[in-house]
């Protein structure tokens, strides 16, 4: 079977190989992302690989059904950039990676909480300029803190167990309690309730109609003096030129992003030479209190391996005429 891999970087491309080898899955490494310009490319591809700034909306998802394409897998756990109605329509089978590792992206939430609660990103570029003075580097302890958890699905969840060994106060809240989460935090009821009491609030919802925008002016508004806002998310759960002006205001006392709503345009390639013409983006990067990372922090070895092999399985199952283990909820 052929099949079209969009938006390949070598590090992925490496585990897709290996996970693939003495199967007869051939296939064809694309470096640009999917878009309607670009969907032409996996013409005579019975399947169709993709990643998280890819867009496989009906436009997008009508030109592959027409070249061919009848399995679409993203190696990702978010699915927000497909449309699954149109997919459905077409007859595109789909499939993500749901779980290939909870622990990366908490890991890497816990290192953004560290960094800016120590300035850890600070003090290393200090000393690499040879200066050693601590002021202004002042920071402060978990134990002390009230973190609120929004979402605590497979992530939240991971935060949450990570979070217990610091001895702060965690409160949590979801649609969905579940019970691990209830033996070391307390659920709130609502989330205006973790938006008021949380001194720290780390966002694990997936992006959806009723989450987009989850915050914004008004919900800010709700939240501590000082709030220190963590998004490894989706952008699009925060409308950034509403956290813009809390900053600004220090209604907003610290921000750490792995995700911007507007990051298809940025991430993921080297753009150090051009100029960013997006000026949101632009401001949040002149904050000292604010660190913004690339969508890193799904970015392990381990996390790699397993997005591979569930991908890999996915592929052969559907060669195979099996059912995915790995479909993606269908919509009624
Ligand atoms: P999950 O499906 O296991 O958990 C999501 C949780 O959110 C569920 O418990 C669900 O009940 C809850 N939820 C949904 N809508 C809600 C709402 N409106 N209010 C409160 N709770 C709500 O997903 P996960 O594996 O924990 O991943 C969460 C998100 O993390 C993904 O959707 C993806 O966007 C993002 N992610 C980012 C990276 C990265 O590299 N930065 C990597 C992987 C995943």
């Amino acid at each position: 079977m052929r099949i079209a891999v969009f938006n390949t970087k070598k590090y992925e491309r490496r585990a897709l190989e290996e996970a693939a080898k003495g199967s007869s899955l051939e296939f064809t490494f694309l470096e640009p992302r999917l878009d309607a310009h670009t969907a032409a490319l996996a013409a005579g591809h019975e399947a169709v690989l993709i990643f998280v700034n890819d867009s496989a909306n009906r436009t997008v998802l009508e030109k592959l059904a027409g070249g061919g394409a009848r399995f679409l897998a993203t190696r990702s756990a978010g699915f927000n950039q497909i449309d699954i109605k149109a997919a459905q329509e077409l007859g595109i089978q789909l499939a993500y990676v749901p779980a290939y590792s909870p622990n990366a992206v908490a890991e890497f939430t816990i290192g953004l909480i560290l960094t800016l609660a120590r300035h850890i990103h600070e003090g290393h570029n200090r000393v690499r300029r040879a200066d050693f003075n601590l002021e202004g580097l002042c920071g402060f302890e978990l134990r002390e803190k009230t973190v609120g958890v929004c979402g605590t699905g497979r992530i939240g969840t991971a935060v949450v167990r990570l979070l217990s060994g610091f001895g702060c106060r965690i409160l949590a809240y979801d649609e969905e309690p579940n019970e691990e989460v209830t033996l070391l935090a307390s659920y709130v009821d609502t989330r205006e309730e973790l938006f008021r009491y949380s001194d720290i609030l780390t966002l694990h919802v997936p992006l959806m109609p009723s989450t987009h925008h989850l915050i914004d002016k008004a919900a800010i508004s709700m939240m501590k003096d000082g709030v220190f806002l963590i998004n490894t998310s989706r952008g699009a759960l925060i409308d950034t030129p509403a956290v813009v002006e809390a900053l600004k205001s220090r209604k907003v006392g610290f921000l750490a992003i792995d995700v911007y709503e507007e990051e298809a345009s940025l991430f993921f390639e080297d753009h150090s030479s051009d100029i960013i013409d997006d000026d949101t983006f632009a401001r949040l990067l002149t904050f000292p209190n604010v660190v913004v990372t690339g969508h890193q922090a799904f970015l392990t070895d381990h996390a790699l391996r397993n997005i591979a092999e569930t991908t890999v399985k996915s592929l052969t199952e559907f060669a195979s005429g099996i059912p995915c283990s790995h479909a993606l909820p269908l919509m009624s």
